[in-house]
């Protein structure tokens, strides 16, 4: 069975997780990242580390969705709580920029920009590596973390243009598969131009995924990530669990 890692799940919105992470071992899921989204979040993101030990490993971040409902007041408190509390994890996320409509309604670009480049400041000085929601704003998030000098980038779920891609390829940067593989185009596209060697596994659980069938995710669907992205690569989905669990674990540090 290949062995996975989870590089990106959102393990405090789960319910009975406890039943969830039994099924991911299972399943050959030997690590997740647990990313955080705002102050409770990343709370619970720390504690289920300290639940799991060893097998949940925590990023620590604030969503660009949740930007509208806070004030800059509570924007720096997030700031200050992901700043002293990053050295309990391993990377910071998930942060980044969505240019949807309904987002930028509450959320306008300047605001998420200067959030953004204080969050990566804290990556930068703690050498950390950071997982991106770029929806809509690949460029721009390509173009703020070059500017802040952050080594280390994924894309998560990347779905935007050819010409970025090349770009952040070029820099260094990775982009991560997501159950989405299956069906979703833009992400299909995107997976194929990658290199294995810049590529990672996640679910971004527990989202709902699928087009006649949704089904909500959980850390176990990382083998649909892996079985659609081995498909889309035309290699072996062990070779391709081999190269994204080592990809993963080196970029991690874990
Ligand atoms: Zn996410």
């Amino acid at each position: 069975m290949p062995v996975l890692i989870d590089t990106h799940a959102h393990l405090d919105e789960i319910k009975d997780l406890d039943i969830a992470l039994v099924d991911a071992r299972a399943h050959g899921v030997e690590t997740i990242i647990a990313v955080g989204q705002d102050l409770d979040s990343n709370r619970r993101v720390l504690e289920i580390t300290r639940e799991y030990p060893g097998y949940v490993y925590a990023a620590l971040g604030l969503h660009p969705w949740l930007l509208g409902n806070l004030e800059m007041k509570q924007v720096q408190e997030n700031i200050d709580f992901i700043s002293s509390h990053i050295g309990q994890a391993v990377a910071l996320g998930e942060v980044g920029l969505d240019y949807d409509k309904r987002v930028l309604k509450s959320a306008p670009k300047p605001k998420q920009q200067e959030v953004l480049t204080s969050l990566l400041k804290i990556a930068a000085d703690e050498n950390k590596p950071v997982s991106l929601h770029s929806r809509y704003a690949w460029k721009d998030c390509l173009q703020i973390v070059m500017e802040q000098k952050i080594k280390n980038v994924v894309f998560h779920w990347y779905t935007g243009l050819s010409s970025t891609l090349s770009q952040l390829l070029e820099a260094g940067y990775f982009i991560s598969a997501t159950p989405a593989a299956e069906y979703h185009d833009e992400h299909q596209r995107a997976i194929r131009e990658a290199p294995t060697s810049q590529l990672m596994l996640e679910t971004d659980c527990p989202v709902y995924y699928g087009r006649e069938n949704r089904y909500r995710s959980l850390p176990s669907d990382v083998l649909r990530s892996l079985k659609a992205a081995a498909t889309l690569k035309s290699i072996d989905e062990e070779r391709l669990a081999e190269i994204t669990t080592a990809n993963a674990r080196l970029y991690f540090g874990i």
